[in-house]
């Protein structure tokens, strides 16, 4: 009975978390490539989800960040299962049926793929771009419990096109505290997990901020860390971190699954999430139940194995 009411708990932090992702992307993509002084001149504080942007987006429309999370997340999914081929297929078909908007190492490390059936993009010293953490998420669902097997499918997934320490660190890292605030960990735990990364990367240092969040994964990263610690609420946390501009749909999709993970579902506001296609949530629910139940932690909350 205990365990049933726990499991309940977490599936609602995970789902919390895959739509934080997508809400975090549809609240900051009408920002992105902006100043946070174009973005008070434009917007005053932006706080709702309006769509425009350089992408001329609707109201509530993501971007590549949650559809590359999503292909992750369907072929895991479906067969309750890691396996890195399927996931490249989908990002293969995603990149064929021209995407609104591609990152260019993701767009490489898709080509490539496509031409060569190339898994693991060669390591290049451009790839520290933060199109691999962006979509990371489904990992930390799927393998909950599992620390090493959390690590390893962090990075495979992320060298399919971006090979680069920093990058890996980072997906690695988001995927650690994502994990700790589904079991209910403390912000002061996150905080204190977070310290021992930095010992190990001193780069991501992110106290005091030095206010850049371009989509170099360092400048994203501690734009998400500084965002996620200052504030006390989903909302807070996000408008903050959308406000700062740059790429920020992703530093918004980024912090979005960390807030959603720890603040739960229940801590998105409902007019955020009216603005949202009702399909794709219902969507995303689903799959982040469907990852998390088959992950070591998610059977072991449910009695099974
Ligand atoms: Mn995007
Ligand atoms: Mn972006």
């Amino acid at each position: 009975m205990h365990n049933t009411l726990q499991y309940e708990e977490v599936r609602e932090r995970a789902r919390g978390a895959f739509l934080g992702l997508a809400i975090g992307d549809a609240l900051g993509a009408p920002a992105e490539f902006m100043t946070a002084g174009e973005i008070k001149t434009k917007y005053g504080l932006l706080k709702e989800i309006v769509g425009g942007g350089w992408l001329r987006l609707k109201p509530g429309q993501v971007t590549d960040d949650t559809e590359m999370a999503l292909c992750i997340a369907r072929a895991v999914a479906s067969r309750r299962q890691w396996e890195l081929l399927p996931i490249a297929e989908n990002f293969s078909r995603w990149l064929r049926s021209k995407p609104i908007d591609v990152g260019d190492t993701c767009r490489r490390g898709i080509r490539d793929f496509m031409l060569t059936g190339r898994l693991d993009a060669l390591p290049n010293a451009w790839d520290a771009g933060n199109g691999a953490v962006m979509r990371v998420l489904p990992v930390a669902l799927f393998t909950l419990g599992d620390d090493p097997f959390m690590a390893d499918c962090a990075v495979a997934q992320a060298h399919l096109t971006h090979n680069h320490p920093l990058s890996d660190s980072a997906c690695v890292w988001l995927c650690r505290l994502v994990q700790r605030a589904l079991l209910g960990s403390s912000k002061y735990a996150l905080r204190r997990e977070v310290d021992t990364l930095l010992a190990e990367q001193p780069k991501f240092k992110f106290d005091p901020y030095p206010g850049l969040a371009t989509g170099y994964v360092v400048d994203t990263m501690q734009t998400v860390f500084h965002h996620f610690f200052r504030t006390r609420d989903f909302e807070s946390c996000l408008v903050g971190t959308v406000n700062q501009g740059g790429d920020a749909d992703t530093t918004g999709a980024i912090v979005g699954a960390l807030a959603g993970a720890y603040y739960g579902e229940e801590g998105i506001p409902r007019r955020w999430l009216k603005k949202m296609d009702r399909h794709l949530m219902n969507e995303i629910s689903r799959l982040a139940e469907e990852l998390l139940a088959p992950s070591p932690q998610g059977r072991r909350m449910r009695g099974d194995g």
